[in-house]
Order: structure tokens, then sequence, then C-alpha cells
């Protein structure tokens, strides 16, 4: 059963091939036996879930099922789940039970979805590797010496492992697609506004977005689906209408305009992952894309004004966690001072710290005008550079990660190396454009993505190309065979 896409579990429900308690107990069984190898769950819930999954099957017998019912999936531990601990990967809020859900939880379960638990990630998603999350690393399932990526590895790696058939994501600078090219799955960062934030533990509020994880490009179609639309508890969620993800997956592709920034592709590219990016676009070549030249000529810019923002917006996100209101707080505070002087001390770890300190810094009076204001100026010129080159092509592609999955502790002492793993990833989060990584490619028997940009609330066509390329490729099935292991 594990080897079915969210596609196939929907028609084997259907069909009544198993039930949702059934498959809902064979996962939780897999997280059981084989997570310890990876770490990828920080919560599992296995009561709820198979309550959930049985009145899921007594809905479906009834005739009235929707559209996922009695489907499970994970969510990364950023999203709030009533009654459910949400850590976000930090000792901070290690004891966080919140009273509510996110929307795009309930949007899910109002689909029919049933949680399995939450997943490890990078603390307060800050991070490239998932080696700063408090509850410990997790391992890469095509080689546990590697990271999975981040901050989502958790998810990434929990659906590579068959752990789980998708999960959630959010993405601030790549964090859904370059564990996504990591651990060899699909991973959709939509547009800024597509989904709510609602409920989302806030890193940068600006760039923020949640999306879905999976095994297939059709499975992030229904997936997205569910997740999508306006929600009036989020101030900047788009109340564009959702159109049909999968209506469109099949479209043929021919005469699509692909551009290819000549930034990504002339500085410093690693040889296997040019190797890997070109094959697949030699693919989608002659499916009868055109591959275009195109200029996005302040890239080089994109990951310092986002070590600007960023940092500023989580530095006024996370003054939140003083003790006060909720998640930890000190033992035996001298006064109102040491409260929350130790309660920050010790409730965050070393990378949160530098990005508050950052964040505090560009934010103060004397350095606002020559740092965050000008990153905000350089900001605008990405965004602009992109809106001219969507007048020349339809989407735009390149690699999602510069190389494949590296060790663990490779990086973890220079966080600029950290930084720069998402190079390709963090220009579309500045410009608020929709994302997306496929797997692309097997070098040294680790996977590597393609990414594809796409205009503003264009989601429906990065689905589509990617549908048509894993119709054509089979890189998306390819796994470890550790991984397929029956339990
Ligand atoms: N790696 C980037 C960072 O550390 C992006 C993280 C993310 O997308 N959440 O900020």
């Amino acid at each position: 059963m594990h080897k079915l896409t969210i596609a196939g579990i929907v028609e084997g429900l259907g069909r009544g091939d198993f039930s949702s308690e059934e498959i809902t107990r064979h996962y939780l069984r897999r997280i059981e036996q084989l997570d310890a190898r990876y770490n990828s769950f920080i919560s599992v819930t296995p009561d709820q879930a198979v309550a959930r999954a049985r009145a899921a099957d007594k809905r479906r017998s009834k005739g009235d099922a929707p559209p996922l019912c009695g489907v499970p999936i994970a969510h990364k531990d950023i999203f709030c789940t009533e009654g459910i601990r949400t850590s976000c990967g930090s000792k901070m809020l290690d004891n966080f039970v919140p009273p509510y859900s996110a929307t795009a939880v309930d949007n899910l379960a109002q689909a029919g979805c049933v949680t399995l638990g939450k997943t490890n990630m990078d603390e307060f998603a800050m991070g490239s590797s998932n080696e700063t999350s408090f509850y410990g690393e997790v391992g890469n399932p095509w080689d546990t010496g590697r990271v999975p990526g981040g901050s989502s590895g958790g998810s990434a790696a929990a659906v590579a492992a068959h752990l789980c058939p998708a999960a959630t994501g959010t993405d601030t600078g790549g964090s859904i697609r370059q564990p996504a090219s990591l651990c060899g799955i699909t991973g959709l960062k939509p547009t800024y506004g597509r989904v709510s934030r609602y409920g989302m533990v806030a890193f940068a509020s600006s760039l923020d977005q949640a999306g879905p994880m999976t095994r297939s490009a059709e499975d992030a179609a229904l997936l997205l689906q569910a997740m999508a639309g306006f929600d009036p508890r989020d101030s900047t969620c788009s109340d564009i209408e959702v159109p049909d993800y999968s209506a469109g997956l099949d479209k043929p592709i021919d005469g699509l305009r692909i551009g290819l920034p000549r930034e990504y592709f002339e500085q410093g590219l690693d040889t296997g992952t040019e190797t890997a990016v070109r094959g697949a676009l030699a693919e989608l070549e002659a499916m009868g894309a055109r591959l275009v030249d195109i200029d996005l000529p302040h890239s080089h810019l994109s990951v310092a004004a986002y070590y600007v923002i960023a940092p500023a917006e989580a530095s006024a996100n996370l003054s939140r966690f003083d003790g006060v209101r909720y998640g930890y707080r000190c033992k035996n505070p001298r006064d109102l001072n040491d409260m929350y002087t130790r309660t920050r001390t010790e409730g965050f770890g070393d990378e949160v710290k530098r990005r508050i300190l950052v964040g505090t810094y560009v934010l103060s009076a004397g350095y606002y005008d020559a740092y965050y204001r000008q990153a905000q100026k350089i900001r605008r010129l990405i965004k602009n550079d992109f809106l001219a080159a969507f007048e020349q092509v339809d989407v735009i592609a390149g690699p999602t990660s510069p190389t494949t999955a590296f060790e663990m502790g490779a990086k973890s002492a220079d966080p600029v190396q950290m930084y720069l793993e998402d190079i390709y990833t963090i220009a579309t989060n500045l410009a608020g454009l929709p994302g997306m990584s496929i797997p692309a490619g097997i070098i040294d028997g680790l996977p590597l993505g393609l990414q594809l940009i796409g205009n503003y609330f264009d989601e429906s066509r990065l689905l589509n190309i990617g549908h048509r390329f894993q119709q054509a490729t089979d890189w998306h099935q390819q796994t470890v065979s550790q991984c397929m292991q029956e339990v």
C-alpha cells in the first residue's frame, strides 16, 4: 500500500480495495518501525488518526465522501493543529498545544485527509539542512549520513521513505523546493497569497507560503486544490478563484516557451547538476517546448537581500516568544527582565538567535536606510526582472539546489555556505511567484530536482508541465530499496 500515490489511494479507497483505517494503520506501523532511521516525525498521533480514518470510512459508506476522504498525510510541525503539540522544531514551543488549527490544515481535513503526525523541521523554519531542529537532525532516506535539506526536511524525508504518501511544507526561501530536490520528491511553493498563512507559525510574513510535498505533480494538484483559497483570517490571502488543478494536467506542452536564466547556468553551476538539469530540459524540448535564453540581471543580489528582509521580519515575529503568553518559560526568574532574557536565551537555538540579532540590527535607527530599505529596493528590482522575463516566456526553468544532498555537518559551521543552498530558490519568494521542484536526475546515487518558476497564480501550468514530464520519465518513481521494505 505504501507504493501508492495519493491519486492511487483515492482510487483504491473508492473501489473498496482497502479502507482508510487499513491504510492509516499501515502507515502508522511503518512510522513506528522505520522512523528511528530518519527521525522525520516530531509527533505521531495514532489515536486521532485511527479515529479520523474510521469516521472517513463511515462517511464513504454513506456515499458522502469528500475528494480526499480517508487519505493519510503528515503536517510540518509549523502548522497549528488543535489539541496536538506544535513545536516548530523549537524548545520554545516544546510544550505548546494550540487551541485551533491552521487554515491549510483545516482545509485538508475538510477535504477528508487524516493526520498521521507532525514532521521534523529546522527550528522556526530557519535552515537548509534540518540540522537546527531541537528534536535532532533528519536523515536523508537516500543516505542517512546526509541531510534531507530544509527547513521542511522531515516532510521530504517522510514522503521519500514512504512513511506517508504526502505532507505539507512551508517555503520562505526554498524550504519546500530544496528538500524536495534533495529527497527526490515533488514540492510546490504556490504564489504568495494562494494558501492562507493563518495558523502557520510566522517566520518572515511577506515571504512564507505553504504548499504540498508529494511523489508526483498529479498528487500536488490534488493537495493544492484542498489547501488553496481565500481566508478572511489572513489579510494577505488572495481571493482570486482557485482553478481546477487536475483538469489541466494532461494538456500538451508543445509551443511552451521555457526561459533559461543565463545567470543560473553560467556562473559556477556544478557540472553534475548542470548535466541533470540539461537532460530534463532536453526531455521537455522533445515534447515540443521551446528553450529561450533570458536574463534575470539582479539574481546575484537575491541571497543578500533575503538575509536582510527575512531576519528583519523574523526579529519582529519572534518577539512574541517572551515566556509570558505561551511556550517555554525559564525557571525561577528574578524579575521581569531576567525572565525575558533567560527564557529567550534558553528557549532559542543558535541559528534563531543569529537571525534575531541580524534582524534587530538592520531595523535599528541609523541602519534601517543602509540595509533594510536597500534590500527592499533590490526586492523590487528582482520582481521587475521576472515581470520582464514573463513578457518573453511562459515559465522559467533551472536547478532547484546547487548540488545533491551534502553530508551532515558539512555546512553547519559556516552560515554563509548554508545560506547559499537557496541561491536558486530565494528570488521566487522575494517576488512572490510560484515555484516547483520535480525529480530530474540521480547523480552518484542521490536525487536532484529541476525547478520550474511560473507567473503569478499560474500553478496550473507548473503542474501541467510537471505531470507531462513525469508521464515521460520515471525519476519521480526512483527510490532506494530500503525505503520500500515491508513491515
Ligand atoms: N534556508 C532558508 C533560510 O534558512 C529558507 C528557509 C525557508 O524557506 N523556510 O531562511
